[in-house]
């Protein structure tokens, strides 16, 4: 499909979260890719959470978008989660589900799954307790700034983490550089960077609308994060991409990194 490309500044009003959460998080869809794409990230964040020894005082989501199921296997590792996003809207419907407000999106099947993979499938409810519970603050954030989260002020964190959302905020590869060196700045010594990236991508679909999506390689994303100060624990590349009408990736990676002392 043609037509506009949006980026930028264009999230603030373009980007919609409940037409994010059918085209990526539709369980039922029998879009076969995005379900693996999700599975996939679960499985790589209760490794890294539960067994992995990934955990702390505080951790930080940043770019957030409308979606929790980063946080579901996070929650049983850190005293706090701080969540943020550069849209209102998606803090909104975050905060939708946090409050259990009406309308809040129905993210079950996915705590489902997070329970089957900790070992105890009745915890779901107790599971979702707990994540709500644990979300301390909904913060604007902004990758494209050297502090992401001015003008809030935050303690130096255990954990930042942040999925899908670089490649989308930042429209070059220097910028994507200096977007991990400001969430590394966030970052206690010794604290770990868990980012997750759709590569090569071009573009990506959030309901009609296409959005500039910037094509990472993997070595791409190790150099940055070790540029930024950081020893890289775990990479791990799959070569499934999204649906072909919903982006133009080509494979994902999931980095597990530890700041160095002089960072
Ligand atoms: N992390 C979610 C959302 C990914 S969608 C997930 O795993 O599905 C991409 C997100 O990047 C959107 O929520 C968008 O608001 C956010 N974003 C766009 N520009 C940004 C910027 N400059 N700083 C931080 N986040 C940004």
């Amino acid at each position: 499909m043609e037509g506009k490309l949006y980026a930028g500044e264009d999230y603030k009003k373009e980007f919609d979260p409940q037409d994010n959460l059918k085209t990526y998080y539709a369980f039922d869809s029998g879009t076969v890719a995005e379900n693996e794409i999700l599975k996939f990230n679960l499985k790589n964040l209760f490794q890294t959470f539960s067994s992995g020894g990934v955990g702390g005082d505080i951790l930080i989501d940043i770019g957030s978008g409308p979606t929790i199921y980063q946080l579901l296997s996070a929650c049983e590792a850190f005293r706090e989660i701080i969540v943020s996003d550069y849209t209102e809207q998606n803090l909104w419907e975050l905060e939708k589900w946090l409050k259990k407000e009406p309308g809040a999106y129905d993210w079950s099947p996915a705590v489902q799954y997070v329970c089957e993979l900790e070992g105890d499938r009745s915890r779901c409810q107790e599971k979702e307790s707990r994540l709500r519970r644990t979300v301390t603050q909904l913060l604007k954030c902004d990758v494209t700034q050297p502090h992401p989260l001015a003008p809030a002020q935050v303690p130096p964190a255990d954990c930042v983490l942040t999925l899908l959302a670089l490649e989308s905020a930042c429209p070059d590869a220097d910028a994507y550089r200096a977007a991990i060196r400001g969430l590394v700045s966030l970052l206690k010594p010794g604290g770990h960077l868990v980012t997750m990236a759709a590569l090569r991508s071009k573009h990506y679909m959030v309901g009609a609308k296409k959005f500039f999506g910037l094509p990472l390689e993997k070595e791409t994303v190790e150099k940055a994060v070790q540029e930024a100060g950081c020893q890289v624990l775990r990479c791990e590349y799959c070569p499934i991409s999204y649906s072909e009408v919903h982006s133009t990736n080509e494979g994902i990676c999931f980095v597990v990194a530890r700041k160095g002392p002089r960072a």
